[in-house]
């Protein structure tokens, strides 16, 4: 039986580590406690009950296959080691070490004592808020302002967009439709604006904040919301891996890493041609398990069909539990749906269940 080594359990190691784990003996090493469907993060912030239901324990993820909690620290030929020592080897070599995102939208650590307490704090700090300014516009930024206005109301809500219209590289009608949902919602919405003298990495607490408009927006809670950062310093440590200017470690057509055979880069911290999103991992870790699958049954990878990346990506933006609008992947250009399609998939549940059911818990 073939060893595959899968580092880092977030939803691309995990769903690649369910999809192989009949196949192989699965190695799946991840140093947090459990698996945090961040998806839920942004709601979670406006109604904590949300916390305990999207940390998952990976003790039921595997039938088969194992979960080691640890770090790795060096991937080699035939296998990694991890901080504390330990040598695992393994024929493949799968990394999916991801991104990170300003806390608490991801964890900052690995325990979740402190991250339940991050975003608990986060939840006292946003009552306590009358006016929240949030730099970003992005996926993570929308949804977050939709998420305040649908579920704390009566605060004043400014959401500051860089481009002048949401979501470029869309169909223009998401950015519209969602641009429209906002200001019904009651958001402060700024086109074409960023934060002056803004450092996302040691932002400011509160306002003003001052606009590249030369005005300011005065704030009591100012949240960053500038995307996600490609974690790859392990990858960095690999002979002969290069970088993307994003920081996404290069691969080959079969999503394989630094000239090698055996080792596949998958998700956020691969440079797969998709977008930073789950929704690309759920075409990339099933193509990724029938290519194992068959290279591990004798097939040259060479031979087998090579990864290609969404034509016309998908997207999912709920604005609260009934707004918000989408992009479906049916054609070129969507089709763009609204509120209640967006809320039937996404936006009242958060994939909460779907989660739920795949870490095995009821
Ligand atoms: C708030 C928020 C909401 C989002 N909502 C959506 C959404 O609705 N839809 C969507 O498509 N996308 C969404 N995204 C994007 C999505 O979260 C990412 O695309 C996804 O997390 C990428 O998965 P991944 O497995 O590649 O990486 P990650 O989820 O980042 O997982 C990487 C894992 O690797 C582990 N790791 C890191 N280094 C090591 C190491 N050296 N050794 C071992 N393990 C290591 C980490 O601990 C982590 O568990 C959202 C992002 C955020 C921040």
């Amino acid at each position: 039986l073939k060893r595959i080594i899968i580092v880092g359990g977030g939803y691309a190691g995990s769903m690649l580590a369910r999809a192989l784990d009949r196949a192989a003996e699965v190695v799946l090493i991840e140093p947090r406690e459990a698996f945090v469907h961040n998806v839920a993060a942004i709601r979670a912030m406006v109604d904590p009950s949300l916390i305990d239901r999207m940390i998952l324990p990976y003790d039921r993820l595997l039938v088969r296959g194992s979960v080691v909690r640890g770090r790795v620290t060096a991937i080699a030929d035939g296998g990694v080691s991890l901080g504390d020592g330990r040598i695992i080897d393994g024929d493949v070599v799968v990394l999916a070490t991801g991104s990170t995102y300003a806390p608490p939208f991801k964890p900052a650590s690995d325990d979740m004592a402190s991250f339940r307490a991050a975003l608990l704090a986060a939840h006292e700090e946003l009552r306590a808020a009358r006016r929240v300014a949030i730099v970003g516009a992005g996926a993570v930024g929308t949804e977050f302002a939709g998420e305040i206005a649908a579920g704390m109301p009566g605060k004043v809500v400014t959401l500051i967009s860089a481009t002048h219209q949401l979501f470029p590289g869309f169909p223009a009608k998401l950015g519209t439709r969602l641009a429209h949902d906002l200001l019904t919602l009651g958001i402060d919405l700024r086109l074409g604006v960023t934060a002056a003298r803004f450092d996302a990495a040691h932002p400011p607490v509160a306002g003003p904040l001052e606009l590249s408009t030369g005005t300011a927006v005065e704030a009591d809670l100012i949240i960053p919301a500038v995307g996600s950062t490609p974690a790859g310093d392990l990858a960095r440590s690999i002979a002969d891996a290069r970088f993307d200017r994003s920081g996404r470690v290069v691969v080959d057509r079969w999503l394989r890493a630094a000239g090698r055979r055996n080792l596949f880069a998958l998700g956020d911290v691969s440079a797969t041609g998709d977008l930073m999103t789950i929704v690309a991992i759920t075409r990339q870790a099933p193509w990724l398990a029938r290519t194992v699958r068959a290279a591990l049954a004798g097939r040259a990878i060479e031979t087998l069909p090579p990864y290609k990346p969404w034509p016309a990506p998908p997207i999912l933006i709920p604005l609260g539990k009934k707004a918000g609008a989408s992009v479906l992947p049916v054609t070129r250009n969507g089709p763009v749906v609204g509120s209640w399609l967006t809320a039937a998939i996404k936006g009242r549940e958060l994939f909460i269940p779907k989660y739920r059911k795949e870490f095995g818990l009821g």
